[in-house]
């Protein structure tokens, strides 16, 4: 097969040129990154996790309307996406207070929250992604005052929606990050759901003993995360074809060679 044009290679994903104008191909990686990139990790297995968790969350927002970039997936680590230019901010909802709400505001991790939170993010490795409101976003023209509205109301669907699935399986929705992206229609412009819901953007609280199955037990050091990653994807009912524990296991040894190194 030819080599394919590298469009993009962020942390946890690489975006290649697409067979098609107008898509790209997202790939999942085994790399974990926390704390802007001072703490790094290849992790065996989580991409292949993630790859399939996003897949299955972007198709039932799909199935409800939620316009996404997704358009299916390719194999363990791949899916075809439409191309969108990413609107530069994270899009951060919460439910219950965790991470760096509790350490700015002093708000302990657990305190569940009236109403979520919406924060909004500025996309920058160089200033470690700021924390921006509606004004800075408006008036620095990375969205219109219509456009971020539109956003803020898909992203309250979402978590509806989420919270909804993930109560379903035992699992608390405590917050999570969503990018979007803009598509153009001839001259029409569309906002779509873009980038990947998934264990790496959310956190994931089992509710019988708040047993953290997320990247929180890469950044606090908890171990155990493609066990986690692996039971959130069995209890969605979707387990990967082809992983086995072999496979997960040989991620775990990679994690405690670095870990010691
Ligand atoms: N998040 C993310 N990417 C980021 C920052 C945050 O996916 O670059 C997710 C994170 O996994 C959590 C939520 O957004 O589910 C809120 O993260 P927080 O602000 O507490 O910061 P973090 O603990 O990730 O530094």
């Amino acid at each position: 097969m030819s080599r394919r044009k590298l469009i993009y290679e962020g942390k946890a994903k690489i975006l290649y040129e697409g067979p098609e104008k107008g898509t790209f191909i997202q790939y999942f990686k085994d790399d974990a990154t926390a704390f802007n990139n001072k703490k790094k990790a290849v992790i065996g297995g989580k991409g292949v996790l993630n790859n399939r968790i996003s897949e299955f969350l972007f198709t039932q927002l799909n199935q409800i309307g939620i316009k996404t970039h997704f358009i299916k997936r390719l194999n363990m680590r791949e899916q075809l996406i439409k191309s969108v230019e990413i609107i530069p901010i994270e899009v951060v909802v919460r439910n219950i207070a965790a991470g760096t709400l509790s350490n700015r505001l002093g708000i302990s991790e657990g305190t569940d929250l009236q109403r979520p939170i919406l924060e909004f993010y500025y996309k920058s490795d160089e200033l470690g992604d700021p924390l921006v409101n509606d004004d800075h976003i408006i008036n620095l023209n990375w969205a219109t005052r219509d456009e971020l509205q539109f956003i803020s109301e898909q992203t309250l669907r979402i978590n509806d929606f989420l919270i909804g699935i993930f109560r379903g399986i035992g699992i608390k929705l405590v917050d999570f990050k969503l990018e979007f992206g803009k598509i153009w229609i001839g001259d029409d412009q569309e906002i779509v759901l873009a980038d990947e819901i998934s264990p790496d953007t959310c956190r994931l609280w089992n509710i019988k003993d708040e047993r953290k199955l997320d990247k929180d037990r890469f950044r606090r050091d908890l171990g155990g995360l493609v066990e986690a990653y692996q039971e959130v994807a069995r209890r969605l009912g979707i387990m990967p074809e082809g992983t086995n524990i072999k496979e997960i296991k040989a991620g775990i040894t990679k994690i405690k060679s670095l870990k010691n190194k």
